[in-house]
């Protein structure tokens, strides 16, 4: 404790609270699996804490995006079943499938090397086959798909791999009622009738992500992919609050005030001057900046919770360090600003920030630098 009190800035990850949205997110799925995507490090909250406390609370799968990713929680020990999406011509093919790793495949140069792969490991692939049903990025085209099945139902009468999977992605689901919604499930389910028909037999056809997995049941399939609802944030503020849905935030980022002083009026803060103080007035200075990924577009915007009121930030957000106006208020150096968290304190929420850097929460959370620490809170699941 006393150690993590007197840490520059620190992420507080709740794993408890991992655990109750994982449980949270089973039950929303109405008997879909469910897979607890960790890419990007768990969305900055450390893939590798946050895989172990998703399995404990019943997650039946992982995701991740690079090889890479999912090769480094096999090598930490992480079993189960464990897919990644994002491949580029080279691998790590023969490395994934030696590691019993899930693979992607949207296209017949992927299909041609992780047959390759296998057959240099001596294994058989497990190989989910990607559909663009509207997203427009990764995936198999509708139009190629005849040729990827066949070339896919070739292989696995060859003995080199088996179609475990059939799945896609959503453009908007982050949109109720966007038409594209029923669009993409048409298209997905007719992709999946076609493979079928060829003789594909997929253990798991999976499209939900955590916005339709919260909003959009006929989607969950046999296997639902969570990500941000997983680390109680909600996709988008249009679909509600985290509380709405019955989930809580995993992440609280705080920092150590590193001066609190008294200035005239007048007086400009931080670069460009674009914050002049009033009157005779006290400032904090918070020691995290761009750098820890607060973002400099929150400059002038961003909120944080400093001695019981939540304030605004005065001027620019620096690579290591912000200024906040305190009005007169005299904290000692040392006591707390807390940016974001679940609630409990008044403290704003990572959509707080979202809104005031103009962009998601996803983006708030994954880009917490790596010189702010992880602190894991409730590693031990709850006994009972
Ligand atoms: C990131 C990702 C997810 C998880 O999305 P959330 O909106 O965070 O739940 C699911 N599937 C794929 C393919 C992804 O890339």
């Amino acid at each position: 404790m006393n150690e993590t009190a007197s840490l520059r800035a620190r992420a507080e990850i709740d794993l408890a609270a991992l655990r109750a949205n994982v449980r949270v997110l089973r039950e929303r799925a109405s008997g879909a699996q469910l897979m607890a995507v960790v890419k990007s490090d768990g969305y900055g909250h450390g893939a590798l804490p946050c895989a172990r406390a998703a399995q404990e609370a019943g997650a039946a799968w992982l995701g991740t995006a690079t090889p890479q990713e999912a090769l480094a929680l096999r090598e930490a020990g992480i079993g189960g079943r464990l897919m990644c999406w994002l491949w580029t011509p080279g691998g790590p093919w023969r490395e994934a499938v030696e590691a019993d790793i899930d693979v992607s495949v949207s296209a017949l140069w992927a299909l041609r090397e992780v047959v390759a792969a296998a057959g240099a490991a001596g294994r058989t692939a497990r190989v989910h086959l990607k559909a663009d049903t509207g997203l427009g990025r990764n995936g198999c085209q509708p139009a190629d798909w005849p040729e990827l099945v066949s070339a896919a139902r070739a292989a696995e009468e060859a003995g080199a791999l088996r179609v475990v999977g059939l799945w896609s992605h959503f453009a908007c689901a982050d949109e109720p009622g966007h038409p594209s919604i029923e669009a993409q499930l048409t298209v997905f389910r007719d992709m999946v009738a076609y493979a079928e028909k060829e003789g594909v037999r997929p253990e798991v056809r999976h499209i939900a992500n955590s916005p339709a997995t919260l909003t959009v049941p006929e989607s969950h399939f046999d296997l639902v992919r969570t990500g941000i609802a997983m680390y109680g944030l909600s996709p988008s503020p249009e679909l509600g609050t985290p509380a709405d849905f019955g989930l809580r935030p995993v992440m609280t980022l705080s920092a150590s005030l590193a001066l609190v002083k008294e200035v005239p009026p007048g007086h400009g803060i931080s670069y460009g001057h674009h914050y002049t103080t009033s009157a005779e007035t006290t400032l904090a200075l918070v020691p995290v900046g761009y750098a820890d990924g607060v973002p400099r577009h929150a400059s002038g915007r961003g909120p944080v919770l400093i001695d019981g009121t939540v304030r605004t930030i005065a001027g620019r957000v620096a690579m290591d360090q912000f200024v906040v106006d305190l009005g007169g208020d005299t904290p000692e150096p040392g006591a707390r600003a807390v940016l974001f968290g679940p609630g409990d304190q008044g403290e704003p929420g990572a959509e707080d920030w979202a809104a005031a850097a103009d962009t998601i929460v996803y983006e708030i959370v994954t880009r917490i630098g790596r010189r702010v620490p992880r602190i894991h809170l409730n590693a031990a699941p709850e006994r009972g």
